[in-house]
């Protein structure tokens, strides 16, 4: 049965798809909660997500009011999939426990495994009681913010909902499976110039960075800001710098190779940093040396014509973050999402107070942030960033790959998708952008 949706939705009959009868099972990737002790011990490097992800059959979610059910065609591998399949900072069957107390609903997702993945593009399957906006056949690509909004407090901003998490993350039956089971204020049109694995690959990442730069939760970027970029050709990164570069900001793009900074020379980004061939040392002997934050700061400047970061887009945390707030400028922000490299942060807070400089914390995008960022994709003002693609049965090499820093861009799943390349409903649009649209194809 899964076979014929797969084929219906690969010929493009999508209503038609949606009338087929479901399967019981599908394939997923998932890790497993009798294996969540089994990295206990290991260096973090030693880690290996191909031994935690599986890729099998289980059963079908289970529809409720005001949710979705899609045929995914296509996901991606996103950071927070690294950290379930390590399972780091703490296994995520703690999320699934503790969502399980909360109501019969939040029961349906303490299972004794978790499907993975936090993005996704597909076909809506079913639709749950409640939903009006979205129905059976509509193309849709999914954002990772699950939230009721049950509480007061998040009526202002979705992000501040005592009870919002990240599908595929603190939920189960995510992305990285041939049916997802989503709020339905979770969905947002899909592109119709893009690819299925083209779709699937921006939703967390574009959206994070979105919120974090342009929304008025974040940095609130305007023409001819300076802007730090670390990892300038990774997840987050490679939104950024696109974000900078068509908004009038001036992107300074720190990469860990020659091949990245050309290839961002090549997208338009002047001024880059080689963090490997400089050797930046922030950290000596437990302690961090502020003359290596220095000659990070004059080679901003040399680059700049002298002047220092207006925003700085941090991820990296400890390795990095001393550096960060150091060479922001007088009156400057650090916007930060994440600690890649360790979450207990130091800094010297002289640096921040005497000049006035502000710490802002970020973490994804409400729905009408994720909603902006996704119309910047379909109007072509920003383009997905994704490298490679795997087939699902993979999940494990993909999260190992970018665990490992060997990729560049976006890592793409594909799920219900026979091949690459499916998915486009408006070629002319997509003849247009030409190859703006592939141009990150193959870096990795
Ligand atoms: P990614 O694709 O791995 O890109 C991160 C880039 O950061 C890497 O490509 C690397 O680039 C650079 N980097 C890694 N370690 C570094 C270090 N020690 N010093 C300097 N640069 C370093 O990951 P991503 O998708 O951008 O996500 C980055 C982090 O943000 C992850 O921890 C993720 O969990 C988090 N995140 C949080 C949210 C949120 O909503 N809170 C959303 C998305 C992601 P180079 O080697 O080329 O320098």
């Amino acid at each position: 049965m899964i076979e014929q949706i797969r084929q219906a939705i690969a010929g493009g009959e999508y209503e038609a798809a949606s009338g087929l009868a479901l399967p019981e099972s599908m394939r997923a990737a998932f890790v497993r909660k009798d294996e969540q002790q089994m990295f206990e011990g290991m260096d973090h490097s030693e880690k290996d997500p191909r031994k935690s992800t599986h890729v099998d059959e289980v059963a079908i979610p289970p529809l409720g009011p005001n949710e979705a059910l899609v045929a995914v065609m296509a996901s991606a591998i996103n950071y927070n999939t690294v950290w379930t399949s390590l399972f780091e900072p703490v296994p995520t069957f703690r999320f699934l426990e503790r969502f399980g107390k909360e109501s019969d609903l939040g029961a349906r997702h303490d299972l004794d495994y978790h499907i993975i993945g936090s993005d996704g593009a597909g076909v809506v399957l079913r639709v749950g009681p409640g939903v009006t906006r979205w129905k059976p056949g509509d193309l849709v690509t999914i954002h990772c913010n699950y939230v009721d909004l049950e509480s007061p407090e998040g009526h202002d901003d979705s992000m501040l909902d005592p009870r919002q998490r990240i599908w595929g993350y603190e939920s189960n039956f995510g992305g990285l499976a041939e049916i997802a089971m989503v709020k339905a204020n979770q969905l947002m049109p899909k592109p119709s110039h893009l690819t299925w694995e083209e779709a699937a690959c921006n939703g967390l990442v574009n959206s994070t960075t979105y919120r974090m730069l342009i929304g008025s939760n974040g940095a609130r970027m305007k023409q001819g800001d300076i802007v730090l970029v670390w990892g300038a050709t990774g997840g987050l990164g490679g939104y950024a710098v696109q974000y900078c570069l068509n908004g009038g900001a001036i992107p300074v793009a720190v990469v860990s190779s020659e091949r990245k900074a050309q290839h961002l020379r090549e997208l338009g980004v002047e001024l880059v940093i080689d963090r490997s061939a400089e050797d930046y040392q922030f950290w000596k002997d437990g302690t961090q040396d502020p003359k290596e934050w220095g000659r990070f700061g004059k080679k901003i400047r040399e680059l700049t014509g002298g002047a220092d970061p207006d925003i700085v887009f941090e991820h990296p945390g400890r390795q990095t973050f001393g550096a960060s707030v150091y060479v922001a400028r007088r009156g400057g922000q650090i916007i930060t999402c994440a600690s890649t490299s360790g979450f207990m942060h130091e800094f010297d807070n002289r640096y921040l107070w005497m000049h006035l400089k502000t710490i802002i914390g970020s973490h994804f995008a409400n729905y009408r942030e994720a909603w902006e960022a996704n119309r910047m994709l379909d109007l072509g003002m920003i383009q997905p960033i994704l490298s490679k693609t795997f087939p699902l049965t993979e999940a494990g090499q993909a999260a190992y790959e970018v665990h490992n820093n060997a990729h560049v861009g976006k890592l793409g799943v594909l799920c219900l998708a026979p091949e690459e390349g499916l998915g486009v409903t408006d070629v002319e649009k997509r003849d247009r952008l030409g190859e703006k649209l592939t141009a990150w194809r193959n870096l990795a």
